[in-house]
């Protein structure tokens, strides 16, 4: 019989990672959780050397994800997306900003071009962003897909903001271990 539902779920060490009254403040504090989620993620073997989180602007956190796409056989289950999925879980509103909190998603490496898509669904206002495409690419040897050539601009037109290159050498480090431990997961 074919599947008629779909389970994903993120590791049980995520809950080390997060206090439950921690709050993350300005654009260093929320990359932080996400390059830490990153590493963890490739410390445990339990997915990708990806990490994401939302949070509100003023830091209270919605949701988290790490890439567990071999551990769940399921190409959806990139960081950002989980993210995006558990945050809309946890706020029961599938865009997150429609009560007009604004909302930022933080992301160890550049959104590929699913996330990027799916991005513009979920209702966030600011995205920050680690390690480049070009990172990913040369440290892990991941192929992000095409994304449209004014891709910062799209986002920029629709009111998101986008802050690079937060933390981007702590975010390339995970993926240079990632890339030299010659695992695929
Ligand atoms: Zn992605």
């Amino acid at each position: 019989m074919l599947h008629d539902q779909v389970l994903l779920t993120l590791p049980a060490w995520i809950a080390d990672e997060i206090g439950p009254d921690a709050v993350y403040p300005d654009d260093l504090a929320k990359m932080t959780l996400a390059v830490r989620l990153s590493a963890r993620n490739v410390r445990e073997g339990t997915g990708g050397p990806f990490g994401a989180a939302l949070f509100t602007e003023a830091g209270r956190l919605l949701g988290v994800g790490v890439n567990r796409v071999l551990a769940q056989t399921c190409s959806l289950a990139h960081a950002e997306m989980m993210a995006f999925a558990t945050a809309q879980q946890n706020l029961r509103q599938f865009r997150l900003n429609q009560t007009g909190e604004r909302i930022v998603l933080a992301s160890s490496s550049q959104p590929c071009a699913m996330c990027y898509g799916a991005s513009f669904w979920a209702g966030i206002d600011a995205v920050l962003i680690g390690a480049r495409a070009d990172d990913v690419q040369s440290l892990a040897g991941f192929d992000e897909g095409p994304l449209p050539a004014d891709w910062l601009g799209e986002w920029q037109k629709r009111g998101i903001a986008v802050r690079r290159d937060i933390l981007r050498e702590d975010a390339c480090a995970v993926l240079q271990t990632y890339g030299e431990s010659g695992h695929v997961y």
